[in-house]
């Protein structure tokens, strides 16, 4: 069995041909899987128990000449910021090291469902904070590309997961480019949906009006095919939308002709780079198949990084006030007093970026400097929203660079942090816009590192998005 070239529909083949069972396949995986991992270091654990009772179940429909589901069999990683039942999940920090979810999250539980395997958890920032993973309490993660540098954060396990080929797909969080940065240093398709689309039940809040949880996959179907069995409402996150979910990979068809794209003129005027040459190459693509393009300009683009980071860490410092000592595992021996067991805590707990994020946050909300900070991000959020929804009365689509560079070496920013903010340029827009966008590889820099190309549509468009993402995979192949 070779498991790095799977891919959905050949687990499916697979089954129904009785060519393997979903336990073989399974206990292949986790070998496979467990092998691979000193290399990247990209699971933090796995969960064999978890892996062979869904298969079995699998395994047992199909016997019963039951449908057994879309993603019958089929492995997957998730990012361990999302909660599994009775698997252990760390958000990458000390504080949570031993913490056992009593609950699955929405996601996993449709995706289980429906016949995924979860193998393992994998590594990411601490509480998703980071471009590089290099923040995580328990290691880096290596680009399994490159593995002097970094997979790109913070879902950068789950990236490197599927593109090692251990996972068909793997689950990732976004909050302001975690998939599609990642997705891009490690040439695999990152998606993330609409926000709303997918519940967020179960993913461990950072910034709650900027998280999403989305697929990782090595093709646009893939992702597609993930996508629509996670999404939907759910009456366990209020923000979850009732739209219909389409039935994205039935759509795929390769034909976008007519399909109006824009270039945003504030993103590519200073990419001078190889990023940008393979950027405007994949455009030409879509020329030649009939697609018109043209200029557009998204004018709050330059206060998006410094929005973005007093909302983010706004957020962040409310959510992680949850983090005492009190409730969950970690709880420092030192000091006398509650508020010194507080204090110890937190301190001895949190790394250093979550910290630092913390205070930003909670200096912005402070009753100072609310206005000023807060309130003033809040309005340049809505420029931000406003300048995509403009944008889409004129084009169906926007295509854009995902990251300003490829994978960087490890170590290469993590004294910088304002260098390491400035990766999420590009994404952090779609982000705060609550848009859907993905990163789909486009091209190979003369180093050898892959570079991925962003897609972006109006809220709930993930179909033209996919289309088009589609369109272009079929010219590579
Ligand atoms: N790199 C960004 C940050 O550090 C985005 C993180 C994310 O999307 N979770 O906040």
């Amino acid at each position: 069995m070779d498991i790095p070239s799977l891919t959905i529909d050949a687990v499916r083949e697979g089954l129904l041909a009785r060519r393997f069972s979903a336990a073989d396949l399974a206990a292949e995986a986790l070998r496979f899987a467990e092998a691979e991992n000193p290399r990247t270091a990209a699971y933090l654990h796995f969960s064999p128990e978890r892996a062979l009772a869904t298969a079995r179940r699998v395994d047992q429909r199909i016997a019963g000449g039951e449908e057994p589901g879309p993603l019958a069999g089929v492995p997957m990683a998730v990012k361990d910021v999302i909660v599994t039942q009775g698997v252990r999940t760390t958000c990458g920090s000390k504080l949570l090291a031993e913490y056992i979810p009593p609950y699955d999250a929405t996601a996993v539980e449709r995706l289980e469902e429906a016949g995924a395997v979860l193998i393992g958890k994998t590594n990411c920032d601490e509480f998703a904070m980071g471009s590089s993973n290099e923040n995580s309490a328990f290691g880096p993660v290596r680009n399994p590309l490159a593995p002097d540098r970094v997979p790109g954060g913070s879902s950068g396990g789950s990236a490197a997961a599927v593109a090692q080929g251990t996972a068909v797909f793997a689950l990732g969080s976004d909050t302001g480019g975690s998939i599609r940065q990642p997705a891009s240093f490690c040439g695999v398709v990152g998606v993330t949906p609409t926000y709303g689309r997918v519940s967020r039940y179960g993913l461990t809040a950072f910034a709650s009006s900027l998280d999403h949880i989305g697929p990782f996959a090595r093709s646009v179907k893939d992702a597609a095919t993930v996508l629509r069995v996670m999404a939907g409402r759910d009456l366990r996150d209020s923000t979850s939308a009732e739209a219909p979910v389409p039935d994205y990979s039935a759509l795929l068809d390769g034909k976008v002709k007519g399909l109006k794209l824009g270039l945003p003129r504030e993103y590519l005027k200073e990419l001078t780079s190889e990023t940008g040459a393979l950027i405007h190459a994949a455009v030409d693509v879509y020329r030649s198949l009939g697609c018109e393009v043209r200029e557009i300009s998204l004018p709050a683009t330059e206060y998006a990084i410094a929005c973005y980071y007093i909302i983010a860490t706004a957020e962040a410092s409310s959510n992680l006030a949850r983090y005492d000592g009190v409730r969950y595992t970690f709880r420092s021996k030192q000091g006398e007093t509650l508020s010194d067991m507080y204090r110890n805590t937190r301190g001895e707990g949190f790394g250093a970026e979550c910290k630092r994020r913390i205070m930003l946050g909670t200096y912005v909300l402070s009753a100072g400097y609310y206005d000023a900070y807060y309130l003033k991000a809040q309005k340049v959020r809505a420029l931000i929203a406003r300048d995509f929804a403009r944008a889409f009365q004129e084009v169906d689509a926007i295509v854009a660079p995902v990251s300003p560079f490829p994978a960087f070496r490890l170590g290469e920013k993590v004294d910088d942090p304002i260098a390491m903010y400035l990766s999420d340029i590009y994404t952090i827009t779609g982000s705060l816009a609550g848009i859907p966008c993905m990163s789909v590889p486009c091209g190979i820099t003369a180093g050898g590192l892959p570079v991925g190309m962003q897609l972006l549509t109006g809220h709930f468009a993930e179909t033209t998005m996919f289309r088009l993402a589609d369109a272009f995979e079929r010219t590579r192949i």
